[in-house]
C-alpha cells in the first residue's frame, strides 16, 4: 500500500473528513483491521488566510511547498492538498518535489464526466470562483461553468471564512446556500460542486434534487484508492 502525503489544516475542520475517509474508504476495500498508510503535514490556517487576503500567493506557495518537500522526505508517495482554493499554486509545489499531486479539481472534472454533467455550478471561496485556476481545469475537460451573481459570491465566501473554517454550522447559512444552489440551476447547471472542502459539512445530497459533487469525498476518495491501485 502507498502512503498518502496529505496537507491539511485549510481549514482543519475539513482535514478531519479526509482522514476519516481515506481510512473508511481502505477498510471498505480491503476489509478486516485495514487502513490507511497517511503522512499529515497540517499547517496554521491563519498565516495561509493572511497570505490569500494580501494576494501573497508566493509566500503561500513557499509555506506549502516547505510541507511537500518534507512530506516527500518523510515517504509519501504522493501528494493531496485537502482544499480547493490553494491548489492555485499547485504549479509552484509541483516544481519542488518529484512525487505528483492529485488535483482536486482534476477528479472532480472526472467524475462529472462520469455523470454526463456538461454544465455545472461552482460554490467555493471567492478565489476558486471567480478566478481561472480552478475553472480552466473543468473547461479544459468540456464543462461550462456557473457561479452565482457578485452577491451570492460574496454570501458564499464570507460563510466559509467566518463560519465553516471555524466549525460553525448554521441553518440560516444553509438556507442561503441553498436559494443560491436554485438560482444556478436556474442557469443551467446540471449539478454542483461544493468546491470548498468544507461545504460538505453544511449541505448534503439529501437538501437538494440537484445532483452534488462534494470536492472533499471526490478528492478523498481518489486519494485512498490511488493507494491501492
Ligand atoms: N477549504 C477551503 C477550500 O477548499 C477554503 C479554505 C482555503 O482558503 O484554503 O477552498
Amino acid at each position: 500500500m502507498k502512503t498518502i502525503g496529505l496537507i491539511g489544516g485549510m481549514s482543519w475542520e475539513s482535514t478531519i473528513t479526509y482522514y476519516q475517509i481515506v481510512n473508511e474508504t481502505i477498510k471498505r476495500e480491503l476489509g478486516g483491521l485495514h487502513s490507511a498508510k497517511v503522512l499529515l503535514y497540517s499547517v496554521d490556517f491563519a498565516e495561509i488566510e493572511a497570505y490569500q487576503a494580501s494576494g501573497e500567493w508566493g509566500k503561500s506557495a513557499e509555506v506549502l511547498s516547505k510541507a511537500a518537500i518534507n512530506l516527500e522526505k518523510a515517504g509519501a508517495d504522493y501528494i493531496v492538498i485537502c482544499t480547493n482554493t490553494m491548489h492555485k499554486v499547485v504549479p509552484e509545489i509541483q516544481r519542488m518535489i518529484s512525487i505528483p499531486i492529485i488535483h482536486i479539481a482534476e477528479a472532480t472534472a472526472d467524475e462529472l464526466k462520469l455523470k454526463g454533467i456538461t454544465k455545472v455550478g461552482l460554490l467555493g471561496t471567492k478565489y476558486t470562483m471567480t478566478q481561472e485556476f480552478y475553472k480552466s481545469k473543468l473547461i479544459k475537460a468540456g464543462i461550462d461553468v456557473v457561479i452565482p451573481d457578485s452577491e451570492g459570491v460574496e454570501v458564499v465566501n464570507n460563510i466559509i471564512y467566518n463560519e465553516l473554517c471555524l466549525g460553525i454550522i448554521s441553518e440560516d447559512s444553509k438556507k442561503k446556500y441553498l436559494a443560491i444552489i436554485d438560482e444556478l440551476e436556474k442557469n443551467g447547471a446540471q449539478g454542483v460542486i461544493l468546491g470548498c472542502t468544507e461545504i460538505g459539512l453544511l449541505i448534503q445530497q439529501k437538501d437538494t434534487k440537484l445532483p452534488v459533487f462534494d470536492t472533499t469525498q471526490i478528492h478523498a476518495t481518489k486519494a485512498a484508492l490511488s493507494a491501492i491501485e
